[in-house]
């Protein structure tokens, strides 16, 4: 590479994120990235037209301890794609392709959103977390059980109630995120998709790559202030309806609902909402790829924080709180299901009969699509 060449960068906006580091933005193909201040020094330098030996002799000077390399620099924005022209070369055609987020929410005005995530709204939601932990710790028998999700005696009914009031509790969360992306006036999308034969509906966040990182990680935790809010509602429904009511048993199942989704947050090697919440606050980006990379460096000189090591904890208490939730909740739920329902249901009239049929029906055919999935995974993953 001939240094004395002029580079000329596609159009960038450059913002200044936390811990001394900078968030670089492809302005045309709307992508982010962390850089430190002397890449950030050594782009300006550029897009001021100064050539890329002038840079490198410029930064040498400024800064005597780093090892300045502008040629694996200059290799590393051709890369990203973020050089258009080297000394008169294209190298990036000027027409391509603008992407943007899909702005389906465009018509929520921030003003309206603004209504649900706001200073005061914020603190609404951390004093219903601690009402709602509060309340399950004086009142444990409302702690939720494995037997809520079974209302009624068909178990058909049953999972059809659950599926419909999580597919509701979901789109709530994500209202979350949408509308605390919207109260900044963000555009955002929710994308509903399936993996195999789960439906996944996610909030498009890129944008909150244009806050700052207090404000982005609000973005992040809108799901969770939704869920809590979800939650209360469950508990208030307990207290209100008769103990023998469906509206009560519906609310005994909201929680359940609410408080399962709430928990898997902590599962932050899933890389879930908390897990987003922690980078933005620590200005740690690529926590999880940094903590593993830490672990296998065992002990060797690193520039990475002190602290990084303990969030291997946090991972190892995430992976207890999934396994928790399979002991406390979903095996004793598909072994109770079978053993007091479906099974006996067999021996029973033709309603019952049916009933048992479709949920064992249902049963074998989720264990035959995860072990599908299981293995193409595995397949696809060694290829
Ligand atoms: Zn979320």
């Amino acid at each position: 590479m001939e240094l004395h060449k002029q580079l000329k960068l596609v159009p960038l906006k450059i913002s200044e994120d936390q811990n001394g580091s900078y968030i670089v933005k492809d302005i045309e193909k709307n992508e982010y990235y962390e850089m430190p201040k002397l890449c950030v020094d050594a782009i300006r330098l550029l897009e001021a037209g100064t050539s890329i030996d002038e840079v490198e002799t410029i930064l040498i000077r400024e800064y005597p301890n780093e090892d300045i390399n502008m040629t694996e620099f200059t290799q590393q924005l051709i890369d990203l794609e973020l050089v258009a022209n080297m000394s008169g070369k294209e190298l990036q055609s000027s027409t391509k392709k603008v992407k943007s987020v899909k702005d389906s929410f465009a018509w929520i005005t921030p003003r309206f959103a603004k209504l649900f995530f706001n200073k005061k709204m914020m603190n609404l939601y951390m004093v219903l977390a601690i009402f709602n932990v509060a309340f399950f710790l004086f009142k444990s028998n409302a702690v939720p059980q494995y037997k809520d999700i079974f209302i009624t005696p068909y178990m058909f009914l049953n999972t059809l109630m659950w599926i419909v009031l999580t597919f509701f509790t979901i789109l709530i969360h994500e209202m979350g995120h949408v509308l605390a992306a919207r109260a900044k006036g963000l555009p955002t999308h929710l994308s509903i998709s399936n993996r195999l034969f789960l439906v996944v509906v996610e909030t498009d966040l890129t944008a909150a790559w244009e806050l700052q990182p207090k404000e982005r990680s609000r973005l992040y935790l809108a799901g969770l202030c939704f869920d809590q809010l979800v939650l209360s509602l469950g508990i208030m429904g307990q207290l209100y309806f008769q103990e023998s009511s469906l509206l009560f048993a519906l609310s005994r199942l909201l929680v359940l609902d609410a408080m399962i989704r709430i928990l898997y947050q902590t599962a932050v090697f899933l890389k879930t909402d908390l897990y987003y919440v922690i980078e933005n606050r620590t200005g740690c980006y690529n926590l999880q790829e940094r903590s593993m990379a830490l672990l296998r460096n065992k002990g060797n000189q690193t520039d990475e924080p002190g602290w990084l090591k303990y969030f291997g904890l946090l991972n190892m208490s995430g992976v207890f709180v999934v396994i928790g939730l399979g002991i406390f909740y979903f095996i004793p739920q598909i072994y109770f299901s079978l053993q007091q329902y479906a099974i006996p249901n067999l021996a029973k009239g033709s309603f019952y009969f049916w009933d048992g049929v479709v949920f064992i029906g249902q049963l074998i055919l989720f264990v035959v699509f995860l072990i599908v999935a299981l293995v193409t995974n595995r397949i696809f993953k060694k290829v």
